[in-house]
């Protein structure tokens, strides 16, 4: 099963027809239709990993000074708990806590509606661990390659140029020169699999510290792009700097 990194963007992304939803529905007409999805969303982050362990996890509105419509979403999709607590026995390098508050936050619906409307493939939400460093996010994402061979799509929600802090509403379709300079840096260490300089993005500029001023966006990208094995591509759609300071580029491991 493809490994899937989306980037989200604003939540308005929910319900807008435009070109990143369009994106989302284009895509996944190549993916083959998996069993379950286990996403990794920068919206959740936890002291410990844990992963969603409900039969119907609800759809969580976790953001502020948007339109009605937005909170109205529903995205009804169920759990799949004999999954999850697979996932807990299979993992032995850390202890993955099974988690029955949580849900789906938007992270995960504001994308996944757009692939899969019908809200019928069983997700399951891993958290992000605060107190992990990206090696240790390395090392927790290798023990999910056999969800792959299993049928199960994982997936990774966020944006691997993300600075709210710089957000620039007259700039809507385009960046500042850091941030696509970002964007084309990031794009370029995962096309040749440059994981030291993408762990060690701190040190590598001014352009990339503006980028990822704080980690929770970027490393559901790098949850996924330890998904590729030797034979494998990468291929990135939705590629657009936006707002000044966030880049939508998404991308497929297969
Ligand atoms: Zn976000």
């Amino acid at each position: 099963m493809p490994a899937v990194f989306l980037g989200h963007g604003s939540p308005m992304n929910a319900i807008e027809d435009n070109e990143f939803s369009q994106g989302f529905r284009n895509i996944v007409k190549s993916l083959p239709r998996p069993d379950s999805i286990v996403c990794v969303s920068a919206h959740w982050e936890t002291y410990g990993t844990f992963i969603t362990a409900m039969e119907a996890p609800k759809t969580i509105h976790d953001f502020g000074g948007f339109p009605k419509a937005l909170y109205e979403i529903e995205y009804p999709a169920p759990g799949n708990p004999a999954l999850s607590n697979e996932i807990i026995e299979h993992t032995t390098l850390i202890q993955i806590q099974p988690d029955m508050q949580w849900g789906l936050d938007h992270g995960t619906w504001s994308v996944l509606r757009h692939m899969y409307p019908d809200a019928d493939i069983p997700i399951i939400q891993l958290s992000i661990d605060r107190n992990a460093d990206m090696m240790q996010h390395v090392e927790i994402a290798k023990t999910l390659h056999w969800l792959r061979e299993k049928g199960v799509m994982l997936v990774g929600s966020g944006n691997m140029v993300h600075n709210l802090g710089r957000i620039d509403w007259d700039y809507p379709e385009t960046g500042y020169p850091w941030a696509i300079q970002a964007g084309n840096t990031l794009r370029q260490w995962m096309a040749d699999s440059n994981f030291s300089a993408l762990m060690d993005y701190r040190n590598q500029g001014e352009e990339l510290r503006l980028a990822i001023p704080t980690p929770e966006h970027y490393i559901p990208a790098l949850y996924m792009l330890t998904q590729k094995q030797n034979d494998e591509t990468i291929t990135f759609f939705n590629q657009k700097t936006v707002l000044g300071a966030i880049d939508m580029t998404s991308f497929v491991i297969r």
